[in-house]
């Protein structure tokens, strides 16, 4: 199957030749024909699969044949979680248009609403946006939705855990009610179908393999260590193995400060994002990673969620994670459109719970492993007191790894 199969036309047959993306993924095999012939969909594939080009590439092709846009209003919506993703997708909009004179625009918070008032006077013909600024916006008149032929709504999982559920509901009560809707999900859950369903009643589902599942070019490896050794640990695997550019996950905004204090103390370049950051030190820190200026960039989950660097070679979670699914998510910023990723995970002594809720949602056996010169001092073969009250306390303990128990 190739890109022309699909129904795309030449100017962004040409763009994607240069872009060296030869044949289309399996997401976007999926979803570029469904969109072009109007339908609502519902998607879902493994981060890294490349979504985005699956919705941004028809809605470039579907508004060549749209009027322009209206003064104060957009022909296409693309609704993200975070600052950093409605940056870069309006990167993909630039980046994939390039052959075309449709026009966009990014809008998001933590800087000047003024140029962004600007941006939105004659129309647009795709906007990004996140929701708060969005609402802002709208409530300055300074954007109406009443021309929206065309909604996305991206990282709706993360929209949903970061709390935009009512803030969505606000923007969906202004869109006509005639127009199309795309919504994209790393991952389905009963919220998010629910939400679907507020958008249309005859939304597609398309799924790719099993949207929890980790991406199979990533190799994944555990260590355990004790909590005071990580930082040592650290630095010595990525002196050691020499590490080019290391995205880490710390679980606190607190502790992605931390950890970057420490790497720099032993000589390694290293910066961080959380949302305590202005927007400008956030977009700033993306960049210098990016360009390699920084070796590691430590981050917090919201930060990181959706962040597409190139070639992304590792990522470290210093914090094994509390909630499965975001070890799915963080893991899926290396090893992305079917390129080589490492993912590695420290294990200590409370994280037993946290890595069995992992294997249990991606169903694979991930074990810890112990390096020498870094031996934990906690048994990893005993049972172990998972709870954290000392009422709990007095349940049975569990094993790390014995058999999951049915709730
Ligand atoms: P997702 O939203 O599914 O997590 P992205 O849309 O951010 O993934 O895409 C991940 C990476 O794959 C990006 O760097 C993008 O440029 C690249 N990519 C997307 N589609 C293709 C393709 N058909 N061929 C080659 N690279 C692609
Ligand atoms: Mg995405």
């Amino acid at each position: 199957m190739s890109f022309k199969d699909l129904g795309l036309s030449d100017p962004i047959l040409k763009t994607l030749k240069r872009l060296d993306y030869l044949t289309p993924t399996e997401i976007q095999t999926k979803t570029i024909p469904l969109i072009l012939s109007g339908k609502n969909i519902l998607a879902s594939a493994k981060t890294g699969s490349g979504k985005t080009a699956g919705f941004v590439l028809p809605i470039l092709e579907k508004l060549r044949s749209l009027k322009s846009p209206k003064n104060k209003n957009a022909n296409a919506l693309i609704v993200t979680p975070t600052r950093e993703l409605t940056a870069q997708i309006q990167q993909n909009v630039l980046n994939y248009g390039r052959n075309m004179s449709i026009t966009s625009a990014s809008v998001y918070g933590g800087v000047k609403i003024f140029p962004q008032k600007n941006k939105l006077k004659n129309g647009v013909g795709i906007l990004v946006a996140t929701p708060g600024r969005l609402l802002d916006l709208m409530n300055q008149k300074a954007i109406f939705l009443s021309s929206v032929e065309i909604l996305v709504l991206d990282e709706a999982d993360l929209m949903l855990d970061m709390g935009f559920l009512n803030d969505i509901k606000k923007i969906l009560r202004q869109l006509p009610q005639r127009r199309q809707n795309l919504m994209f999900s790393a991952t389905f859950s009963t919220e998010i179908r629910s939400l679907a369903k507020n958008l249309n009643n005859n939304l597609i589902e398309v799924m790719t393999a099993s949207s929890n599942s980790t991406v199979e070019s990533v190799a994944q490896k555990i260590y355990a260590v004790d909590k005071e050794n990580k930082s040592k640990l650290l630095c010595y695997l990525i002196n050691e193995y020499r590490w080019s550019q290391v995205l880490v996950f710390s679980r606190t905004k607190h502790g992605t400060e931390k950890i970057a204090k420490q790497l720099n103390k032993f000589g390694i370049e290293a910066i961080t994002i959380h949302g305590n950051k202005s927007q400008n030190a956030r977009t700033r820190a993306l960049k210098d990673f990016k360009s390699l200026k920084a070796q590691v960039l430590v981050a917090t989950d919201v930060a990181a969620r959706g962040i597409d660097v190139n070639d992304l070679p590792y990522v470290v979670n210093y914090d094994l994670p509390a909630i499965p699914n975001d070890y799915v998510h963080r893991i899926g910023r290396t090893g992305r459109a079917g390129k080589e990723g490492n993912a590695i995970s420290f294990f200590s002594a409370d994280d037993g719970r946290h890595l069995k809720g992992i294997n249990q949602l991606t169903k694979l056996s991930l074990r810890p492993e112990v390096l020498e010169g870094f031996e934990p001092s906690f048994d990893l073969n005993k049972p172990i007191k998972t709870s954290r009250s000392p009422n709990k306390g007095k349940k049975k303990s569990k094993r790390y790894f014995g058999k999951a128990r049915r709730r």
